[in-house]
């Protein structure tokens, strides 16, 4: 790869913004990176800042925790949203009429929760790897 400035001058670095080919007399150096231009330095203090909240949100900011966090997480979450979907879906069955007539609407809001308490299962067992 040559430098994307200097076509004839080999690339000693990659921008690790736009991942650009640089050359020892276009790279400049950016919080441990090198980057191609102002513009880049100022979108990868963004993308870091943005990792940054993405690892604390997740719980992958200390080290030590496992990314299987999220997984429980997302699964947690799934579940809730799975057993409230079911309850309105046996609410519906027994003191509802259902908008569906027939009680459809109740089997319907049962197979939403049911798939989503499956799928929160299957989040927790296999977790979510980054
Ligand atoms: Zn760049
Ligand atoms: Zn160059």
């Amino acid at each position: 790869m040559n430098c994307f400035n200097h076509q004839d001058i080999p690339a000693v670095c990659a921008c690790g913004t736009c991942a650009k080919g640089l050359c020892q007399n276009c790279m400049q150096p950016c919080s441990g990176k090198f980057v191609c231009s102002e513009v880049c330095a100022e979108n990868w203090e963004k993308l870091a800042k943005m990792n940054e909240k993405a690892l604390k949100i997740y719980g992958l900011d200390k080290p030590g925790n496992k990314p299987s966090k999220i997984g429980s997480r997302a699964a947690l979450f799934n579940i809730s949203l799975g057993l409230l979907f079911l309850g309105f879906g046996i609410y519906d069955f027994f003191y509802g009429v259902g908008y569906y007539g027939l009680g459809l609407y109740s089997v319907f809001l049962s197979a939403i929760g049911l798939a989503s308490i499956v799928y929160g299962y299957k989040t927790y067992k296999d977790g979510i790897r980054l």
